[in-house]
């Protein structure tokens, strides 16, 4: 669902240095390309999921009551922003980040400019995982064990 809305400017990024990867992090928006790139061999069992969460640098983040997957957030922002950009491959990033489109603004201004298509808001995202945890077993919408 997201491979069409990935809007990257590599030259604007570049010289913004990563704003928004120096906030909140974004969200892996559809559940099954989330489940497939971390946990191709099965979704964990709640209890584990925590653990195995942590070894990739992620946490679940609550958003309008739903927990949804994103990468840890440190006091400098993404935990996986480095001197040189995203330490993640391109493929393997959050939805939100690859269909962020790059604002000339941003580099202007100095505050964010770029927006996400109103498919990858937040709460049109949380929506998406409320479907999608109840048919997890195990798990109940909040993404908790019930
Ligand atoms: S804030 Fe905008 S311009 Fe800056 S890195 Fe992010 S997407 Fe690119
Ligand atoms: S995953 Fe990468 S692109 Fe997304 S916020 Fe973190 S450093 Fe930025």
């Amino acid at each position: 669902m997201t491979m069409e809305l990935v809007s990257f400017d590599p030259a604007l990024c570049r010289q913004c240095r990563g704003l928004c990867c120096q906030g909140t992090p974004g969200l892996w928006a559809d559940p099954e390309r989330f489940a497939s790139l971390f946990f191709p061999n099965g979704f964990p069992s709640p209890n584990d999921l925590p653990r195995q969460l942590n070894r990739h640098k992620l946490v679940l983040r609550p958003v309008l009551g739903t927990n949804i997957p994103a990468p840890r957030r440190t006091e400098e922002g993404c935990a996986f922003l480095t001197p040189t950009g995203c330490a993640l491959p391109a493929e393997r990033r959050p939805c939100q980040c690859l269909a962020l489109v790059p604002s000339l603004d941003t580099l202007l201004t100095g505050e964010i400019d770029c927006r996400l298509p109103a498919r990858l808001r937040s709460d049109r995202v949380a929506a998406r995982w409320r479907r999608w945890w109840p048919l997890h077993a195990n798990f109940n919408s909040t993404g908790q064990k019930p």
